[in-house]
């Protein structure tokens, strides 16, 4: 599912009801290590013997693609920082100022970029073949490491794989975070 096209319909979506179309089209990329936030925008310097600047670069996470409504929390987030990229392109201050966040309610998306899974994680598993870890929302009572079983067991479940919890997280709410912001993450 984590295919560049459909990273490319949405903004296509969001250039035409949102932006008048004037958008360039920038490089779209699917991150799977980008954790500390659902996306990021970095245009990209001219360098110094360019006459021109290349294209900007718009990452999603692929973590949202594991999300309930992933499809929401992707347009949500590539709305926001589509968002980043008009202010750069019209040469605006294009963090989140005031600019921004009028902008924001227009397309309807949220403040910042939600993390989710960041909010909503309680468990925390990890497989004991590989190492990898399973954050969760809930309590998984039989569930192996996709990874492993993949690589080991021709795709069946296999009791060796059978993750392990680690620890009940406390929630973010407990740790005084905000009601309904979530943990907002930093990006351009
Ligand atoms: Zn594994
Ligand atoms: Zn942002």
């Amino acid at each position: 599912m984590a295919d560049k096209s459909y990273l490319e319909k949405i903004f296509a979506e969001w250039n035409a009801s949102h932006f008048q179309g004037m958008l360039h089209p920038p490089e779209l990329r699917w991150n799977a290590r980008l954790s500390s936030s659902a996306g990021r925008f970095y245009p990209k310097r001219a360098s110094r013997w360019s006459l021109w600047p290349k294209t900007p670069v718009i990452e999603i996470a692929t973590y949202l693609l594991k999300e309930d409504d992933s499809e929401k929390w992707i347009r949500d987030t590539l709305g926001h920082e589509m968002i980043h990229q008009w202010l750069w392109q019209l040469g605006r201050p294009y963090g989140h100022t005031a600019e921004f966040r009028k902008k924001m309610k227009e397309l309807g998306v949220s403040r910042y970029n939600l993390v989710p899974r960041r909010r909503a994680v309680k468990y925390q598993y990890h497989c004991p073949s590989c190492g990898l870890a399973y954050p969760s929302r809930k309590r998984i009572v039989m569930k192996a490491c996709g990874r492993c079983c993949r690589a080991h067991a021709g795709g069946k479940y296999d009791s060796r794989f059978k993750l392990i919890l680690d620890n009940k997280l406390p929630s973010l709410e407990a740790l005084g975070g905000s009601v309904g912001g979530g943990p907002a993450s930093r990006d351009g």
